[in-house]
């Protein structure tokens, strides 16, 4: 990968520079490396969020105003599709499958390895979801174990573009068309990841994204956003997240529809960061291949990035037996780390009691204990990034 030097540059001197939002230890002996650098995001940001508060507060509307439009026309522009703006990568995943016509005794392949909200979100329609198992090296949803997973009721394939790397779409999207199933793609930790230099979200049916604030970009609180190609899913998506209603009358409710509306001053935070995204994630890849380089050597696994895709590192998870002891390691040098996630979805107790089927998993089994997530984020320090390889690296050399 060739590196923007310039760019990097120019961007560690204007984070060093940075006025300090938790109390920082300058002494390197007590360093204290986050797991997520959202904070620091949104402090970077304060000054720019006090004036959106204010043009929040004089414009008279607080949602569906001026901001969410112009998120939402941005977005598409960009991406060439069309967005609705919502509260939450849950509810977007939740009503795209409503809008789909998803319900009681549909089967949804979803990949075993993935946050709860991806199951959730079947559960919420009362449609059965079925887990299966991933890739090894990705962990990305298996189209092997996705065709051995079809029966006569699936309805839909949930692929997930886990830790910020886009599924196989071109195999998934030929069994969807086989069989004749709806596809969405849970986005939520994939914002501007490609695939054959597309982005995540143009490629099924619905793609469902998170903007909760510690996303690749994210608001202060919850939010969240679907991108959809045809004109009745838009339809369908509009009333199902305003309560049944279209956007030029309020008092006429055509069918269900659910609360889920993103708020004005988080579409003004979103827009803005829509705009630093590609230097964001670039500056995610620049670490990346930093670590990459550094642990060379080690008897650890770095994340594979898949020919044709473009990570964008919503996480950098590394592979090895000794995940548990690394981390209390790190721990140990003031650095945190994170799993993501320590069950399965079948292992989740919430799902003892709800409709479910799980296919074997046993490449979800048997890496899942083994990853651990090290902290990368734009807003992460050289010295820091320093600190983590320099952990990283006592730990297997003693
Ligand atoms: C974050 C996340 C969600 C849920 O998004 P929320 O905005 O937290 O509701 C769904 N799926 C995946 C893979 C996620 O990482």
């Amino acid at each position: 990968m060739s590196l923007p030097l310039a760019a990097l540059t120019a961007f560690s001197l204007t984070i060093e520079r940075r006025p300090a939002l938790v109390k920082r230890d300058t002494n390197e002996a007590a360093i204290e490396v986050p797991a997520e650098g959202y904070h620091r995001r949104l402090a970077d940001m304060r000054q720019l969020i006090h004036e959106y508060l204010d043009g929040v507060i004089d414009g008279g509307t607080t949602v569906m105003g001026d901001f969410t439009r112009q998120l939402e026309e941005q977005l598409g522009a960009r991406w060439d599709c069309r967005a609705v703006a919502t509260s939450s990568g849950t509810e977007s995943l939740h009503l795209s499958l409503r809008a789909a016509g998803v319900g009681k005794g549909d089967e949804v392949i979803v990949p075993d390895m993935t946050f709860v909200a991806t199951a959730f979100a079947v559960a919420a329609v009362q449609a059965t979801p079925v887990f299966v198992d991933v890739e090894p090296g990705s962990w990305l949803i298996s189209p092997d174990a996705v065709r051995r997973a079809v029966t006569p009721r699936t309805k839909a394939i949930i692929a997930v573009h886990l830790y910020g790397q886009v599924a196989d779409m071109g195999e998934i999207l030929s069994i969807a068309e086989e069989h004749g199933l709806v596809v969405i793609e849970d986005c939520a930790q994939a914002h501007e990841a490609t695939y054959d230099g597309k982005p995540a979200g143009t490629f099924g049916d619905f793609g469902c994204f998170s903007m909760w604030a510690g996303k690749n970009i994210g608001g202060l609180g919850d939010g969240g956003l679907v991108t959809v190609k045809a004109e009745k899913d838009l339809r369908a998506l509009e009333r199902a997240h305003n309560l049944g209603r279209d956007r030029d009358n309020r008092y006429v409710h055509h069918s269900w529809g659910s609360r889920a509306r993103l708020s004005e001053l988080d579409a003004a935070v979103l827009r803005h960061q829509l705009s630093m995204l590609p230097t964001w994630n670039e500056q995610r890849r620049v670490i990346a291949d930093r670590y990459d380089k550094a642990f060379a050597g080690l008897p650890l696994v770095t994340p594979e990035v898949r020919p044709g895709r473009e990570h964008v590192f919503y996480k950098y998870v590394v592979h090895t037996p000794n995940a548990a002891e690394l981390a209390t390691h790190l721990r140990s040098r003031g650095i945190q780390t994170e799993r993501v996630y320590p069950f399965l979805l079948s292992e989740q107790p919430a799902f003892a009691g709800l409709p479910h089927r799980a296919e074997p998993t046993p490449v979800a089994h048997a890496d899942n204990p083994k990853l651990l997530c090290l902290p990368l984020y734009p807003e992460l320090l050289d010295r820091e990034r320093q600190a983590v390889v320099d952990g990283v690296t006592s730990f297997f050399e003693g």
